[in-house]
């Protein structure tokens, strides 16, 4: 078990969504709660509490719920899961959580200035007890019993700066702050127009993402030569936030992507025979 977190002032940040184009401000404020609640200030302040079952999949993730959505919630609901937050107001006016730089770095940033103070209740864990695996057609994730955090994840893309990568890591607070959150979203120049189409993407930019067209990276150098897998696993952290609990186990994705991660996600919840809590 461990301790439940917020944050100990408010963090303001803000920019631009990555797919509604938006330009949108962002507050985080202390709550002892016990949950995190995000709040709607452009719809007479409508609160939106987090919850699986109110959550849907397209490009990102996205809380859905009154009548009003709030997307692209994964980068941010990664770094409040690795710092232990899970007592927050997320209050922003505008229906998606800005990109930033397309990382999970900005939000690491004001989050560590701001603080974070532990609150009196304690955590339990979710304990993987037995193997199980999710899989459609090429793309999978699993889950295997460990003593620890763990995460291995594969992807395989026909362009020559990407071809296979794969990373395995036991995942701590301080390798995601160094490893994992600084790697941005990454996009193909060639899906852009039907992105678009599906009004998706209308905000990304060469700013908040890493950019590829046929040959190579038109956004500037890498952080990382493989940044690209890192930020697939940013996103399963983030998505496996959405468990509630931290998790004891391995979690192993290959060529998976926010729909096969939530539905590994919500299996688990709705099948406890494989886990238990610690
Ligand atoms: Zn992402």
């Amino acid at each position: 078990m461990r301790e439940k977190g917020t944050i100990q002032k408010e963090v303001y940040l803000s920019g631009v969504g990555i797919h509604s184009g938006e330009k949108v401000d962002l507050i985080l404020k202390p709550s002892s709660s016990g949950e995190i609640i995000f709040r709607r200030t452009d719809l007479s302040n409508l609160e939106l509490n987090l919850d699986i079952k109110k959550i849907e999949s397209k490009n990102s993730i996205n809380l859905v719920s009154k009548g009003c959505k709030i997307q692209t919630l994964e980068h941010l609901m990664a770094v409040l899961f690795m710092s232990g937050i899970n007592s927050l107001i997320v209050e922003l006016n505008g229906s998606e959580i800005p990109a930033m730089d397309g990382s999970a770095s900005p939000f690491v940033r004001e989050i560590h200035r701001a603080g974070i103070r532990q609150l009196p209740d304690r955590q339990k864990s979710i304990k993987i007890l037995q193997p199980f695996v999710i899989q459609e057609k090429e793309a999978s994730v699993s889950f295997h019993p460990d003593q620890a955090f763990k995460i291995t994840y594969s992807i395989e893309y026909d362009h020559p700066f990407i071809r296979r990568q794969e990373l395995g890591l036991t995942v701590n607070k301080e390798n995601f702050i160094t490893e994992i959150a600084p790697a941005r979203t990454f996009g193909f120049l060639k899906d852009v127009p039907a992105l678009r189409a599906q009004g998706l993407t209308l905000g990304g930019s060469l700013d908040n993402a890493v950019v590829l067209d046929e040959i190579g990276v038109i956004s500037g150098p890498l952080r990382f030569p493989d940044e690209f897998v890192r930020h697939k696993i940013l996103d399963l952290i983030g998505d496996l936030s959405l468990l509630a609990f931290p998790l004891v186990g391995h979690c192993k994705a290959d060529k998976a992507g926010h729909r096969l991660h939530l539905k590994a996600v919500r299996f688990l919840l709705d099948n406890p025979e494989y886990w238990t809590f610690e």
